[in-house]
């Protein structure tokens, strides 16, 4: 089976999901489930798109991400490191592992996200992680609550 792109960074048949202009722990992110999981293969593969200005949710979760950018230039926090990423590279987030992605200013960020079908849900940092997360002076400067 193959899903056709149909215009960049569109599939045909696949729904785009425009996540709310602000959120209040997100923003500006558009999400498109390229593949849901099944008995054969029990991932899912996603699409996000951040727009300028945006960014996705700080968070840690017991299940890892893997990440492939497909479009624009940006930056991740991985742990307690911010790393500047583009086209083509690929980020692992590990357990339990605070994460979160933004765009450089006037760039749209597209990532390929690759998850377990089966998943818990994701945390937000609690007033004592966030002490501890800017505890890191480029992290400080970084995140996005
Ligand atoms: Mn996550």
């Amino acid at each position: 089976m193959i899903t056709r792109q149909t215009d960049p960074h569109r599939w045909d048949g696949i729904e785009v999901f425009p996540y709310k202009e602000s959120g209040t722990h997100f923003k500006t992110i558009t999400r498109q489930t390229l593949f849901a999981g099944d008995h054969d293969l029990p991932i899912e593969l996603r699409y996000f798109e951040i727009g300028p200005g945006g960014h996705s949710t700080l968070e840690r979760h017991e299940h890892a991400h893997l990440v492939m950018v497909s479009r624009g230039k940006g930056q991740v926090l991985v742990g307690d490191r911010v790393s500047q990423i583009g086209p083509n590279d690929l980020v692992q987030v590990p357990p339990m592992t605070w994460h979160q992605f933004q765009p450089l200013p006037g760039e749209t960020l597209g990532i390929f996200c690759v998850v377990s079908a089966e998943r818990d849900r994701p945390q937000r940092p609690t007033d004592q992680d966030v002490a501890s997360l800017k505890t890191f002076a480029e992290v400080a400067d970084f995140i996005k609550l």
